[in-house]
């Protein structure tokens, strides 16, 4: 018996994948290709120490404003947004939130006053169906931890985009997927989490095995090009429930993969572990030139 499809399924079928391939803001114009980052941010700390993450950071500003044209917007998924459904902020100016305790005042003194963008987060949330937060929250600090040493001026507009706790992870990869044709309309797609993430593990020496295994295993797939893998981490059973007892630190990396092309280059950078317990591996995808 042969699959029927009538005119008006077709019509809105090639709308949906005219909608998810070629994702037009009117807001924005077409560019080159942006790369997609993702950033293994660590302790709160790292946003002030000038340590080399930090550097990192500063340096990787300082490059991609180098070799591209500069970002129409910043979409970052942070490790500390987890919302029930997918959620973008659509707030003028989004508040610098401040979401640890125990950490030093100056900590709490920073300022990331980036803009948002309310009208591109409505017709971003329109294509890959979000909400919007029109109040609640703003820039927490796994987004302006690394955005101030990015990008200290602070002038180039911020959207966060939520994690749904609900969602599988072939879910969230699939979410990144949606979000690829914004690296063509001058968006910078950043997601801020951790490979390894383990804070009730932190201690002093050598990381842990579990630690290094679960790290190989992200950076095996990585450089397979093997990305929707990287969504069955939780077949590696132990190994994976000690690298994150919580995946909230991990669920970034499945969106930033999501959004590759397969022709993209990668490159990997602090490429280290810290704390025994975390690892702080971070990638870059570009397009080929
Ligand atoms: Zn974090």
């Amino acid at each position: 018996m042969g699959l029927k499809i009538n005119a008006a399924l077709q019509y809105n079928i090639f709308i949906l994948a005219k909608n998810l391939l070629f994702m037009n803001l009117s807001t924005f114009s077409p560019t080159k290709r942006m790369p997609v980052l993702f950033l293994g941010h660590g302790s709160p700390m790292n946003a002030i120490l000038d340590n080399d993450y930090r550097r990192s950071w500063q340096a990787l500003g300082q490059d991609l404003l180098a070799n591209y044209p500069k970002p129409q917007l910043i979409l970052c998924i942070s490790a500390h947004w987890v919302t029930r459904g997918w959620y973008l902020t659509a707030m003028e100016q989004p508040k610098t939130i401040h979401d640890f305790g125990g950490f030093p005042q100056e900590l709490f003194n920073q300022q990331y006053p980036a803009p948002g963008n309310p009208a591109a987060a409505r017709e971003i949330a329109a294509n890959i169906g979000a909400g919007l937060d029109q109040a609640e929250w703003g820039l927490d600090h796994g987004a302006w931890g690394v955005l101030k040493p990015m990008f200290p001026n602070a002038d180039i507009p911020v959207i966060q985009l939520s994690l749904d706790w609900h969602a599988a992870p072939a879910q969230h990869f699939a979410m990144g997927h949606k979000l690829r044709a914004l690296r063509d309309q001058g968006v910078l797609v950043i997601a801020s989490g951790n490979t390894v993430h383990n804070l009730g593990m932190m201690g002093q020496g050598a990381p842990y095995d579990w630690n290094v295994q679960f790290d190989t295993f992200v950076k095996n797939h990585i450089e397979a090009g093997s990305l929707a893998e990287l969504a069955k981490f939780q077949d590696l059973g132990a190994v994976a429930n000690q690298a994150h007892p919580n995946i909230d630190h991990y669920l970034p990396l499945l969106h930033a993969a999501g959004a590759v092309d397969e022709h993209d280059s990668v490159r990997f950078f602090n490429e280290r572990y810290d704390a025994r317990s975390l690892a702080m591996r971070s990638v870059i995808w570009e397009a080929r030139t």
